[in-house]
């Protein structure tokens, strides 16, 4: 069996690629690998470093819009999992045109490729924001799509596509709408990262506007395992995949603090993030009743066990920092 991985030299994609080849997932096991990355400033081959040497692992470095590529990388090809994408949603308020290029017409051109391969399974990376803020409850996998930022609108289309490339062309495909990723490896532009780093470093965290916003968290071990959950035995249509752990910004921050011996202190608030969505939050039964899956790491733990990694892993981090501290 041959398993592409699109994206997987970025954060959630190269962990579910560690653990692939570690063995981690049983029914992908023996699976040959092949990466392919754009390198952009979010994807580092420091992230596949510990299994650069596997046997049964190949790097390529391109472009999912690249067409030929894709259409030469995709015969032969079993099952495809897009990670691929521009991510966050800051850079897309400033400029979206990247985000239109790789999440739209990218994943289009995977879709068109393995669709043309054919006999190729795909599971697709795509996001909670795509349904836009919820004020109470949980939205399920059948609920209308409002996505409000450019990322979440980009997302959106190429996730409606790969659904469409199902019901038109009959490609085997699975969609799955996960919520907030944390832990090892996540570019230091992200909440998490940029707190823990600076509070590291002894400078100061942006907290946006009032710090009401909720979030869904869940460890990118549990996503990874969801996702490759899903490649083995998912039917076609969509999946949640959530952690069962909201917190508000402000929560989360207190955490931080805490884990970092840090006092309130060392918060500025900063004006909101344009359109910031004030809730997320997805049902995630069904892949529970259908698949079993469940999130095993404990919030608590894996933050305690995130800011340790970035302790003892300032070499991985330190060359990414752009952003003076405030
Ligand atoms: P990331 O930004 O860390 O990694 C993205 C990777 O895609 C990078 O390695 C980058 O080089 C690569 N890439 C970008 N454009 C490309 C192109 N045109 N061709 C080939 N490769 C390209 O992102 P992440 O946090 O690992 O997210 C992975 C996926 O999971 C994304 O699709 C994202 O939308 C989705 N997701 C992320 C979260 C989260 O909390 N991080 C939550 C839900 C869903």
């Amino acid at each position: 069996m041959r398993v592409l991985v699109t994206g997987g030299a970025g954060f959630i994609g190269s962990h579910f690629v560690r653990q692939l080849l570690s063995g981690a997932y049983p029914e992908l096991a023996d699976a040959e690998t092949v990466v392919l990355d754009k390198l952009t400033y979010a994807g580092n081959p420091a992230n596949l470093a510990t299994v650069a040497g596997h046997p049964r692992y190949r790097f390529v470095e391109g472009d999912i819009c690249d067409g030929e590529l894709m259409a030469a990388l995709l015969r032969g090809t079993d099952l495809v999992v897009n990670f691929a994408a521009e991510t966050h949603v800051d850079r897309s308020i400033e400029d979206a045109d990247a985000f239109v290029r790789t999440n739209v017409l990218g994943t289009h051109t995977l879709l068109r490729a393995a669709a043309d391969a054919g006999g190729v399974r795909v599971v697709h990376i795509s996001t909670d924001e795509v349904y836009g803020s919820v004020a109470d409850g949980s939205w399920t996998e059948d609920a209308p799509l409002a996505p409000n930022s450019p990322y979440a609108a980009s997302k959106a289309a190429s996730d409606l596509m790969a659904l469409a490339f199902h019901r038109t062309h009959g490609l085997e495909v699975c969609v799955t709408r996960c919520s907030n990723n944390y832990g090892p490896y996540q570019y230091p532009e992200k909440v998490i990262p940029l707190f823990v780093t600076r509070l590291l470093d002894g400078g100061r965290v942006p907290l946006y506007g009032d710090g009401r916003n909720v979030r869904d968290w869940i460890h990118v071990d549990d996503h990874c395992r969801a996702v490759s959950l899903v490649a083995a035995k998912g039917t076609p249509g969509v999946y949640h995949i959530g952690g069962g752990s909201e917190l508000s910004n402000t929560g989360l921050t207190e955490r931080l603090l805490a884990l970092l011996g840090r006092d309130w202190s060392a918060v500025e608030s900063v004006a909101d993030r344009k359109g910031h969505d004030l809730r997320y939050s997805v049902d995630a039964s069904k892949i529970r009743a259908e698949l079993g899956f469940a999130p095993r790491v404990a919030l608590t733990d894996g933050l305690a066990a995130t800011v340790r990694w970035y302790r003892e892993n300032r070499s991985w981090w330190q060359p990414l920092l752009r952003h003076p501290q405030p």
